[in-house]
């Protein structure tokens, strides 16, 4: 039955993950995967998730094991509509516009990001049936097999200008305006762009914002990194806001995943929110929920609920708000030394090469400038692992290993 079965690619960072396990080398490096870890180079279960499942432990409820609803809980999800657009942050006579504008947006608790994306990739191919998707180039590599299972074909767009090590808008723009066609998707880093770290502008993102809207192309944001790219989840969520209010007549998806903002990898905490036009009726809406819920009862019935019930848990607590928030701010600042680190480093040994765009990407990933042929060295010769477009995980530095890693890079650029 199976012996005619092709072989399914493998997944890198999971491999490199892998290989970096069976490496005995007392000086390995682990700059693959892309999870946070503290200066000892240990996982970090954030203080306000361990306080929020100290509360949930402690109120016992006999109904914690129960099913939820296809959708999920709501009250999490409006939490977590609330953290991408904002709506909850209104004041006095705003109150009322923002509960207008809530009831714009459709929301399903998910799988996680990578659950958000695929449902959004299902959702949209069998509805609106774009003709093709446009994937930046480069991305994260999970982006390709997301939509080639939802059976949509992919082009792509020239994110990264290597000469300048830096976000290629005028490629972008020029791109989709010239061969994207209405109804096609076109995916969206929303902040901290995996693998690169290099994000456009706020006047970068309004014109192509701008240019969705001539064009009828459907945006679709990918936010895997709220809060722990910039320390500040408004400011990283900045994008989709504008998009959302420039845009009234603009329908997009977003892809919200609590992986790294709440260190909830292995929870599979997310949401997938449907942004309609200001026009949309109830009934638009009421179909496009129960289009999705169809989905995921046909897929797995409904999300699991420990991991959201710690967001929620967080996210609808003052007290612990402010606590996420140190927590946010103690990953996003430790990460930035860490880059400054590096970049002091090579800038001792006199480095070869321009190394300021280690310094000037965000979030946990840079993409770092070296050859396949040197990421192979880095790990046979140096025992540093990365995947082979030179991303590094900025995250797996720490104080005794940078000069360690700073002086490999030198050692390959020079040979
Ligand atoms: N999108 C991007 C760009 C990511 O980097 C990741 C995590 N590596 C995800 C989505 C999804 O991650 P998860 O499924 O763990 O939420």
């Amino acid at each position: 039955l199976f012996s005619t079965l092709p072989e399914a690619p493998p997944d890198e960072p999971f491999s490199v993950n892998g290989a970096y396990k069976k490496d005995c080398s007392p000086h390995k490096v682990n700059l693959g995967i892309g999870v946070y870890r503290t200066s000892e180079g240990s996982p970090w279960p954030l203080r306000v998730v361990e306080e929020a499942e100290k509360q949930i432990h402690e109120a016992s409820d006999i109904n914690r094991h129960e099913y939820t609803a296809i959708q999920g809980d709501p009250e999490f999800l409006n939490l977590a509509a609330d953290l991408v657009f904002g709506f909850g942050e209104k004041e006095g006579s705003a109150v009322s516009v923002a509960e207008q504008e809530r009831k714009r947006v459709v929301s399903i608790q998910t799988v996680s990001g990578t659950g958000a994306n695929r449902l959004g990739a299902e959702l949209l191919a069998r509805n609106v049936r774009p003709r093709c998707v446009w994937i930046p180039d480069p991305t994260w590599a999970n982006h390709y097999a997301i939509w080639e299972l939802a059976g949509v074909p992919h082009k792509s767009y020239p994110y990264y200008d290597a000469s300048r090590k830096a976000f290629d808008f005028e490629g972008t723009f020029r791109t989709l305006a010239e061969s994207a066609n209405e109804k096609d998707v076109v995916i969206l880093h929303a902040c901290a762009h995996n693998p690169t770290g290099a994000d456009p502008t706020e006047e970068q993102w309004k014109m192509l914002a701008r240019l969705c809207k001539d064009k009828g192309i459907i945006p679709f944001f990918d936010l895997a990194y709220q809060g722990f790219a910039s320390g500040d989840a408004k400011k990283d969520a900045w994008a989709i806001r504008h998009f959302f209010h420039e845009l009234e007549l603009v329908e997009f998806c977003v892809a919200q995943s609590f992986s790294k903002n709440f260190g909830l990898y292995g929870q599979r905490v997310g949401a997938l929110h449907i942004a309609l036009t200001s026009t949309a009726t109830e009934v638009v809406s009421e179909k496009v929920f129960s289009n999705l819920c169809h989905l995921v009862r046909g897929e797995y019935s409904m999300a699991p609920r420990g991991g959201a019930e710690i967001v929620k848990t967080v996210l609808s607590n003052n007290k612990l708000r402010k606590k996420w928030q140190e927590d946010l701010t103690t990953m996003s600042q430790r990460i930035q030394k860490m880059r400054h680190a590096l970049f002091n480093e090579l800038s001792k040994l006199n480095t070869p090469g321009e190394w300021t765009h280690v310094i000037n990407q965000i979030g946990m990933f840079t993409y770092i400038g070296l050859t396949e042929s040197q990421v192979k060295v880095m790990t046979e010769k140096h025992h540093i692992y990365m995947l082979k477009s030179g991303r590094i995980s900025i995250s797996g530095l720490n104080e005794h290993n940078v000069r360690y890693v700073a002086m490999a890079i030198d050692d390959v650029v020079r040979t």
